[in-house]
C-alpha cells in the first residue's frame, strides 16, 4: 500500500510499504481523511524530534523511516480476533496516543501523560496512507452526521476542548487566546461554546483574524501593529479570566501572563520548541497560575474527549468546512500540504484523502 514516510527533515516519500500484520485486538482502517498538523510541520521542517530516530521506541518500537499522520479517520476494513463492539463498516475515527498501561502515569488513568507514550504518526505508523493498523480500543465512532473530514478534525479539536477544561474556563469568564492557528481558532470556538463573556484573539495573519471572529472571537488584533495585552486589558477590565498560549513561543506565553488578570490563569496549549524565560514578577505576585495542557485523553478513556467533541461538532460549535481549506491527495503531500502550509497563507487545516 502507498504511505507518506518520513526519512528525515523535508525528505517525505510516497512509497510502497507492506501492510501491518493484525494483532488480535487491532483494526485495520481504510484511511479516508488524514490532516497535517503543526507537529507534522516542526518535524518536516526542523525534526526528527519526536519521531526516534535511532532509539525504538518503547512501545512501538518504531524508527526511522516512519509513516507519518495523526489526525486520521476512515472505514474499518479487518478486526483482529478478540475484538468486539467494532465491525468492518464502521466509520470511525482515531484517537492516536499511545501508552504503556503500566507506569505512574497510566496507573491512574492520565494515559495521555504516559511515562513512555507517544502517538501513532510520530513514535508509531500513522494514518498518511491508504490504510493503518490500530489498537481497536483506540477508535471512535462516527454519528451519522460527521463526515470523514469531521472525524479527521476531531484529534485537533480535543486539543482546544481538553485545554478548555484544564484551564478551568467558567461561565462569564473573559478570555485571551494569544496565537490564531488552526488549533487556536479551535480554542475560540470552543470557548465560545463554553459560555465566555468576551474572547481577545492576537494573530499576525490577517486571514486568521478574520475566522477568529467567524469563530466567535469579539476582538482580533493584529500583534505586530498594536499591543496585544493593552488590547486584552481594554476590553476585559483590566486583564483576562484565563489566556490561552497557543504558539509555543517566548513573546506570547508572557503576553498571556500579562493579559492575565490577577488570580488570572494562563493555559499554555502551544508546543515550545525551545524553554522560555518566564516573566515570573508579574505572574507570581498576582496569584496567577500557569496550567499545562498536552492533549487529550487517551488509551482506554480514547473516546472522553473525543465524545465531547463529537458531540459539539454535531450542534454545530464548530464548523468542519471553515477549518478545511484544501482537500489533497497522497501525492501532492509535500507540495500542496507541508510546503503550502510552511508558505503561510490562507491555509488553517489542509487535509490529505490517501
Ligand atoms: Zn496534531
Ligand atoms: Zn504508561
Amino acid at each position: 500500500m502507498r504511505a507518506a514516510v518520513y526519512h528525515g527533515p523535508e525528505d517525505v516519500r510516497i512509497e510502497d510499504v507492506p501492510q501491518r500484520p493484525l494483532g488480535a485486538t487491532d483494526v485495520r482502517i481504510g484511511v479516508a481523511a488524514c490532516g497535517i498538523c503543526g507537529s507534522d510541520l516542526h518535524e518536516y521542517r526542523s525534526g526528527p524530534m519526536l519521531i526516534p530516530e535511532e532509539r525504538p521506541h518503547p512501545i512501538t518500537g518504531a524508527t526511522l523511516p516512519l509513516v507519518m499522520g495523526h489526525e486520521f479517520a476512515g472505514e474499518v476494513i479487518e478486526c483482529g480476533a478478540d475484538v468486539s463492539g467494532v465491525e468492518p463498516g464502521d466509520r470511525v475515527t482515531v484517537n492516536p496516543i499511545l501508552y504503556c498501561g503500566d507506569c505512574r502515569y497510566c496507573d491512574r488513568g492520565a494515559y495521555h501523560l504516559c511515562s513512555s507514550g507517544g502517538f501513532l504518526g510520530l513514535t508509531g505508523r500513522g494514518g498518511f496512507a491508504e490504510t493503518a493498523v490500530v489498537s481497536a480500543d483506540s477508535v471512535v465512532k462516527l454519528p451519522d452526521g460527521v463526515d470523514y473530514a469531521g472525524g479527521a478534525l476531531i484529534e485537533p479539536l480535543s486539543v482546544a476542548v481538553h485545554a478548555i477544561r484544564q484551564s478551568g474556563l467558567q461561565l462569564g469568564d473573559t478570555v485571551a487566546v494569544l496565537g490564531a492557528g488552526p488549533i487556536g481558532l479551535a480554542v475560540v470556538a470552543a470557548a465560545r461554546a463554553a459560555g465566555a463573556r468576551t474572547i481577545v484573539a492576537s494573530e499576525p495573519q490577517p486571514d486568521r483574524r478574520e475566522l477568529a471572529v467567524e469563530f466567535g472571537a469579539d476582538v482580533a488584533v493584529d500583534p505586530t501593529t498594536d499591543d496585544a495585552v493593552d488590547v486584552v486589558r481594554d476590553h476585559t477590565d483590566g486583564g483576562a479570566d484565563v489566556a490561552f498560549e497557543v504558539a509555543g513561543i517566548e513573546a506570547t506565553f508572557n503576553q498571556a501572563i500579562r493579559a492575565t488578570a490577577k488570580n488570572g490563569t494562563v493555559a499554555a496549549v502551544g508546543i515550545f520548541e525551545d524553554d522560555v524565560t518566564m516573566g515570573a514578577r508579574t505572574a507570581i505576585p498576582g496569584e496567577r497560575a500557569v496550567v499545562g495542557t498536552l492533549g487529550y485523553e487517551g488509551g482506554p478513556l480514547a473516546a472522553l474527549d473525543f465524545k465531547r467533541t463529537l458531540a459539539l461538532l454535531e450542534r454545530g460549535a464548530f464548523d468542519p468546512s471553515t477549518f478545511v481549506t484544501a482537500r489533497i491527495g497522497l501525492d501532492e503531500i509535500v507540495e500542496a500540504g507541508f510546503e503550502a502550509l510552511l508558505d503561510g497563507g490562507e491555509h488553517v487545516k489542509v487535509l490529505v484523502e490517501p
